[in-house]
């Protein structure tokens, strides 16, 4: 057994750039360059940061909508067995190697195919950021909802019907909404309808992107507060992405941070709310407005723009628009490392003095 539900290791994204006449690969997007994540069981992760940094691409990948460049992704496997494989893979020993890439054809996440695929596809989920166009304009609800359960044979043709009404009553819908197109909907009640279509396969885990980002803001607390009962109630694991700090501080139990294609910062949502270690992550909760204009609050203003993911900056990526950086910041890069406190990794090499 372990507590980790999924376990991401060196996960790296690159998108080629073409150019030329002959349309040859000049370059390389690093989307995501080197990412090490985990995700525990039962638990919503927020995953933070501005836009291009990253995020949309770890969760699509994650959840192999997006073939990756390099890494590996463990589902359920215990730690024991990840610490060996990624031991063996670090050997120089070619047989240990050859024995762990042979495992890894087995449980990668990235790896795996055929029935295995199809077998983690059940357990794994995505609702999208915008319900307009996830869903089909031209499908019935009845339809949207039971697609999955047909797709992967999950219950005798006879019982679709009435799984697709539970699964509608589990997010506050009711039979009378089986035979109407998603137009038909407000915003919010097209989300729930997506979410119902992620639940009819019993999955583990649930990607989350953005998912109230395209809802009015009342209607964002309603489907807030639906997914984390049907996260208590079903068990259920979140990756839940968005730029929204406020969300994440009111749904997740921790947070990563995200640069330039990194994780610069993961820990318990209390404590990196209470006290963000990572000068990027310092800047991020600066810029959430405080609802009392008696409060002054200093506002850490970054200068610059976000460096090219083509050509990242060397050292630290954040370096260019630190007011902390140093000499060692431009030529070395930090490693995520323990940052005092349960749980909490941070990668700086001055959070201690800042
Ligand atoms: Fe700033 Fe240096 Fe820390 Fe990077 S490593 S965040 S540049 S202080």
């Amino acid at each position: 057994m372990t507590d980790n539900l999924i376990d991401i290791r060196a996960l790296k994204k690159y998108y080629p750039v073409t150019g030329g006449v002959f349309r040859r690969h000049v370059a390389d997007v690093k989307a995501l360059d080197g990412v090490d994540l985990t995700i525990r069981k039962g638990e919503c992760l927020g995953l933070v940061g501005e836009s291009g940094c990253g995020k949309t691409t770890l969760g699509k990948t994650l959840m192999r909508l997006h073939p990756s460049t390099e890494g590996r992704i463990y589902f359920d496997t215990a730690g024991a067995e990840v610490d060996a494989i990624e031991a063996s893979l670090a050997s120089s020993d070619p047989a240990e190697q050859a024995k762990a890439m042979a495992r890894l054809r087995e449980i990668d996440l990235l790896s795996v195919g055929g029935k295995r695929l199809l077998a983690l596809r059940q357990k794994l989920q995505v609702v999208f950021q915008d319900p307009t166009n996830s869903l089909d304009p031209r499908m019935l609800v009845r339809d949207i909802v039971a697609e999955p359960l047909v797709a992967q044979r999950l219950v005798d043709p006879r019982h679709i019907p009435d799984t697709v009404i539970e699964l509608l009553g589990k997010v506050g819908l009711t039979r009378d909404h089986l035979m109407r197109y998603p137009h038909e909907f407000s915003g919010g009640q097209r989300q729930r309808i997506a979410v119902a279509r992620a639940l009819s396969t019993n999955p583990r885990f649930i990607l989350m992107d953005e998912p109230t980002s395209a809802l009015d803001v009342s209607v964002q607390a309603q489907i807030l507060n639906l997914l984390k009962k049907l996260q208590d109630e079903m068990e259920l694991t979140y990756l839940f992405v968005t730029h929204h700090l406020l969300v994440v501080k009111y749904i997740s139990n921790r947070i990563a941070v995200m640069y330039l294609g990194k994780m610069c910062e993961v820990g318990p949502t209390a404590e990196i709310f209470a006290s963000p270690r990572h000068p990027y992550t310092r800047a991020l909760l600066s810029a959430i407005p405080v609802p009392d204009p008696e409060t002054k609050r200093e506002k850490i203003i970054l200068t610059g723009d976000v460096p090219n993911p083509i050509n990242p900056p060397k050292g630290c990526r954040f370096h260019p628009r630190c007011s902390y950086a140093v000499e060692r910041c431009r030529v070395e890069e930090p490693l995520l490392e323990e940052a005092g406190g349960k749980d909490r990794t941070v990668a700086c090499h001055r959070w201690k003095e800042i």
